[in-house]
């Protein structure tokens, strides 16, 4: 069965406003979107259920992070449990703004990966290289170390929960994209991987996304190879054009 593009808009700590909220969702709740492809959209915590109750229902809500415990004394936490519990389907893990600004260890996202996984959760697990390592030629290296932790903790089966998001640092808010075959080649390197680490049917059925300064400008070109499977959005899902990049296979 072919792999299902997939394109999941990350608002990070946005909007600020209801009337950009309402912007947003109106622009995707009236919008001509490709029946074809999968569309997630990830709020900050506080809107994932009014955004989850708004929002057109072809489009499915996600978490940007969650705790790896069911619950307890974790202040300031969400649990895999409670966003079932409100049902969200999905969460994103790993996002290189958790891995630098909150230090979280490829070992603490695999953790949390596995916790979300048994609670039914479907996740959006991020992975990439800085600049410094790419330019130290260790991209594949790096990022097979990162999956490698998360390959430690999970059984086969669980992959079908998840969706690999290929992010390089660099390219994550410079407006500096990868180019189509440098994201090919990266995400060919993580299907190989993925066939030498856990089983060649899990490299054939996981979806590869990219992220990294993805626009209506480049999405096409971008979703033309043959190891990119959708987009990770993050700036560009605040604006009008994140429905040409759900389009992108149009
Ligand atoms: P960007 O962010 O599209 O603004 O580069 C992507 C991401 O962080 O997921």
């Amino acid at each position: 069965m072919p792999r299902q593009f997939f394109v999941g808009g990350n608002f990070k700590m946005n909007p600020i406003s209801r009337g950009q909220k309402a912007t947003i969702i109106s622009t995707l709740n009236s919008a001509d979107l490709d029946s074809a492809t999968e569309v997630v959209i990830a709020p900050p915590s506080l809107y994932l259920i009014p955004l989850r109750d708004i929002v057109r229902k072809e489009i499915q809500v996600s978490a940007q992070n969650c705790y790896f415990k069911d619950s307890g004394a974790f202040t300031g936490e969400i649990s895999p449990a409670q966003l079932v519990d409100a049902k969200i389907p999905y969460v994103i893990l790993g996002h290189s703004e958790r891995r630098s600004l909150f230090h979280e260890t490829s070992e603490f996202v695999a953790q949390k990966t596995k916790a979300a996984l048994s609670s039914t959760l479907k996740v959006i697990l991020c992975v990439g290289e800085t600049l410094q390592e790419r330019e130290a030629g260790q991209t594949a290296s790096v990022v097979e170390k990162q999956l490698q932790a998360v390959v430690d903790v999970l059984q086969e089966s669980d992959w079908s929960g998840i969706v690999i998001a290929y992010e390089p640092v660099w390219a994550i808010g410079t407006g500096k994209v990868a180019t189509s075959a440098q994201a090919q080649e990266a995400h060919a390197d993580i299907r190989k991987f993925l066939a030498q680490a856990v089983s060649s049917a899990t490299a054939e059925n996981t979806r590869i996304i990219y992220g990294g300064s993805v626009t209506a400008a480049n999405c096409k070109e971008l979703s033309t190879q043959l190891d990119v499977d959708g987009f990770l959005v993050g700036g560009a899902s605040l604006k009008p054009e994140f429905v040409d990049i759900i389009n992108a296979k149009r």
